[in-house]
């Protein structure tokens, strides 16, 4: 199971969760999950030492691992329900994928990058939780397993790709940055019927581009 014997992480980990927790937006329960799992083990060595700053940092292939209040902030809004199906789309260095397993989700979660979803086995199998992972393009969803209670998509996109509203169940959540390359405003979109969505706006964020058939076409 998940544990980290170094004092030092678990001390500076204890207070990044508690200064997260003073800006009282984010949900007790979501940074309750994100107090047990160490992000110093989803880092390359060199950055290790920074896992408990609340920034976005770099891995491997040019691309990130969110910052901890974005993680916490997304999380919150998807309102996970023990047992939930959800998917993720840009399992990057699987930090995201086992908060979410840890509220008791059945995480599904897809990156493009074959390099960093073998990184991101490797961390499920030592943390012993069980997420389903693929390699590919993450904005056409995963319908084999659909409909989702939640979905969760963490890079940037030019528009919602109708295949991840398709495979939304009804009362299901998808959180996703849409807007340009540079910045993009945090949308969650409700399923409420078959034909009708609800779309709430709410802040801006940066993340690195979706890239995939409904997503970005280059970097
Ligand atoms: N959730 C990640 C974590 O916890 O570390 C952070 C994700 S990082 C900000 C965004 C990820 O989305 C990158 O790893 C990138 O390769 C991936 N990505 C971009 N386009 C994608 C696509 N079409 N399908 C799947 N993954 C994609």
């Amino acid at each position: 199971m998940i544990s980290s014997n170094n004092n030092a992480f678990n001390e500076r980990r204890r207070l990044l969760i508690e200064s997260l927790r003073r800006r009282g937006n984010l949900s007790d329960k979501v940074l309750d999950a994100m107090l047990i799992i160490p992000r110093e083990k989803f880092l390359d060595s060199s950055f290790r030492f920074r896992a408990y700053e609340d920034t976005a940092l770099p891995i491997e292939s040019n691309q990130t691992i969110s910052q901890p209040y974005t993680v916490a902030y997304m999380t919150a809004l998807l309102d996970i329900k023990e047992g939930d199906k959800i998917l993720e789309i840009g399992t990057g260095s699987g930090y995201q994928a086992c908060v979410l397993t840890l509220l008791g989700a059945r995480v599904y979660t897809i990156e493009r990058i074959p390099d960093l979803v073998e990184k991101a086995r490797n961390v499920f199998k030592e943390f012993g939780l069980k997420i389903n992972t693929r390699v590919g393009d993450g904005t056409i969803g995963w319908s084999e397993f659909a409909p989702y209670q939640g979905i969760i998509v963490t890079a940037a996109a030019p528009d919602v790709p109708d295949s991840l509203m398709e495979q939304l169940a009804i009362g299901g959540k998808l959180v996703i940055p849409v807007g340009t390359k540079s910045s993009q405003s945090m949308y969650l979109i409700e399923r409420m019927s078959e034909k009708d969505f609800q779309k709430s706006v709410t802040d801006s964020f940066k993340f690195v581009p979706l890239i995939g058939k409904e997503g970005w076409q280059t970097g």
